[in-house]
């Protein structure tokens, strides 16, 4: 049904509350659970799952790493990067980074070289650990920056190979298992330096500009995932809830982790919410739909993360009599919009009655999550939920140039969000940290620069993106990125790069002023592929214009670049 929305400028808080521990990653995770379910394994590769983990396997292997980087001369608040798709030692590696006093951060496993370049000096990392399929790429990148090939490792399982001409394998760096017996990682126990002391920088373009790197502190990562799993727990009183509580209640959840971890929707849901709770987590190192589907059958899986991208390509797929999903008992999807029909689609194709796609919400600057799927019967699928415990939120009317008004006959407005899961703050940014965290009515709001209102009830729509952010299978596109690449072309004078609706699903797409026509768009698109990863690929097309309208301050005026029609067969 549907019920009035809420004034804008009016601060709408959750109800519910979750208490928050002071507690640093490492401590948090692993003492998880009992000490039963602390030996039984938790963590699965999908493909081979002989390889597995317990947390009491995973702690050791955690203590041998974080000694050895301490033993490298690693210092507390150093960064390490990792360069690798997901993989079963993945959260090892996550955990052990922390535990060493480091930071973490990560970078997608499709980047190029410059892409890694630029994260190795934005972040200014002290060692490089890369996938054996990343090694080529790591060693030109490390070449280009200031790290020394002692600092790079190879990274990967224990049943890989990784041997390597040039770069050490990263267990060379572990610590013998009788060496850490009696070592233990600096625990944190207060609230202050648990909210002081940053454990993970994730890269985010934020509402404008080239990516950032955003700093979540232990206390966000705890604070997340407590409300992550806060949600998880809210059952109905229903059949399938009764179900759903027998299955919390016997650790019986299975999760399928096809979510990359170098992203905070990876992290949150697969090295944090997971473990703490004692759900099996199959990791998926490469996603095919086939694999995607089989594994979701044969393992039974029980709580579906999911982002739209997926959930389209199940839609199209024919075979749906092939598998058997329904020991799914909760389906969310975030990253981006969601179409409502793909939703109803889905539940109807797939779920068994009860089971539903929900939506939830968040962003790289609240560490993941931040709403979630109301249990509202009427629920269409648009929503993106109802607010976190302990989070606020406000929507905030904007002027033609983005900045804020104070307008309360408005409903819809720019949503500002607030509570425990907030960044620290950019990285090395005080500049754009000021304009994207706002100190006011006594809340640290973060401007999400997302466009929507909320309703009576408190279910949050969105509705339009005021940031210049592209979303392309879930990922981000930084049109600033892009442009900066552009007009490294020679025969480029200027450049704007604009997200495109195809399908439904958003495209990069060019507008370019180019020196001569001898300048073709496929040398323009050629130019990007040979430099950055596959989702910044425009896809969305190259178009030639003869000036770039901009305001006085710079920015691309999006409004008045060429309407394109965009009717084409999309390429999913
Ligand atoms: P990231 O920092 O990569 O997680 O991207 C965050 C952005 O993704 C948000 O600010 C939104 O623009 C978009 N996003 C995430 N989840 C949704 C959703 N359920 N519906 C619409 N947009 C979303």
């Amino acid at each position: 049904a549907v019920t009035e929305r809420q004034p804008a400028n009016r601060i709408i808080t959750s109800p519910l509350n979750v208490e928050i521990p002071a507690i640093d990653v490492a401590s948090y995770v692993f003492s998880s659970g009992t000490a039963a379910s602390r030996g039984t394994p938790l963590y699965f590769n999908a493909e081979k799952p002989s390889q597995n983990f317990s947390l009491d396997e995973a702690k050791i292997e955690v203590k041998r790493f974080a000694r050895g980087l301490q033993k490298l001369n690693l210092q507390p608040g150093d960064r390490v990067l990792l360069f690798s798709g997901n993989r079963l030692y993945f959260p090892i590696a996550f955990w052990a980074i922390m535990a060493a006093g480091c930071v973490f951060t990560a970078i997608a496993p499709s980047a190029s070289a410059l892409e890694l370049e630029y994260q190795l000096r934005d972040s200014g990392a002290r060692a490089l650990l890369t996938s054996p399929e990343g090694a080529e790429t790591a060693l030109k990148a490390a070449k280009a920056t200031s790290i020394s090939i002692d600092r790079v490792f190879l990274f990967g399982d224990p049943d890989e190979n990784l041997a390597h001409p040039q770069i050490r394998p990263w267990t060379d760096v572990f610590c013998s298992p009788e060496e850490v017996r009696s070592w233990s990682w600096k625990h944190i126990t207060t609230l202050e330096e648990a909210k002081s002391t940053t454990a993970v920088i994730n890269y985010s373009s934020g509402t404008t500009g080239l990516p950032k790197g955003v700093e979540v502190t232990h206390y966000n990562l705890v604070a997340n995932s407590e409300q992550v799993i806060f949600k998880r727990n809210s059952v109905a009183d229903t059949p399938l809830g009764r179900q759903r509580k027998a299955n919390i209640d016997s650790s019986g959840e299975r999760w399928l982790a096809p979510l990359p971890m170098y992203h905070a929707y990876g992290q949150t849901y697969s090295c944090m919410s997971a473990a703490r709770i004692g759900a099996k987590v199959f990791i998926l190192p490469n996603f095919t739909l086939q694999k995607y589907l089989q594994f979701l059958d044969i393992y039974r899986i029980t709580f579906m993360t999911t982002v739209p991208t997926i959930l389209t390509m199940l839609d199209k797929y024919e075979n749906t009599h092939h598998f058997n999903l329904k020991a799914i008992e909760v389906v969310t999807s975030g990253s981006a919009p969601l179409n409502g029909e793909i939703a109803a689609r889905i539940t109807e194709k797939y779920m068994r009655a009860g089971v539903k796609v929900k939506q939830g919400w968040g962003l790289t600057e609240t560490t993941c999550s931040v709403t979630g799927f109301p249990p509202d019967e009427d629920d269409d699928g648009r929503s993106i939920g109802w607010m976190n415990p302990n989070c606020a939120v406000k929507i905030v009317p904007t002027d033609d140039d983005g900045q804020a008004t104070t307008k309360t006959s408005e409903t819809v407005g720019e949503i500002w969000v607030a509570g425990p899961n907030m960044m620290k703050g950019y990285w090395r940014n005080e500049k754009a940290t000021r304009e994207t965290v706002v100190e006011s009515d006594g809340y640290r709001w973060v401007r999400t620069g997302d466009i929507g209102y909320v309703d009576g009830r408190g279910c949050i729509y969105i509705v339009d993106r005021l940031k210049e952010l592209i979303k392309v299978k879930g990922l981000q596109v930084a049109p600033a990125e892009l442009q900066l690449i552009l007009v490294t072309h020679p025969g480029v004078l200027d450049a704007a790069v604009v997200g495109a609706k195809i399908n439904g699903q958003e495209h990069p797409r060019a507008f370019v002023v180019r020196k001569n026509e001898d300048i073709k768009a496929e040398d323009i698109a050629g130019w990007v592929k040979q430099r950055l990863s596959p989702h910044k690929w425009l896809t969305g097309g190259v178009y030639f214009v003869d000036s770039i309208p901009r305001t006085p301050s710079g920015k691309v005026k999006k409004r008045d670049l060429p309407e394109i029609e965009s009717q084409r067969v999309s390429k999913l």
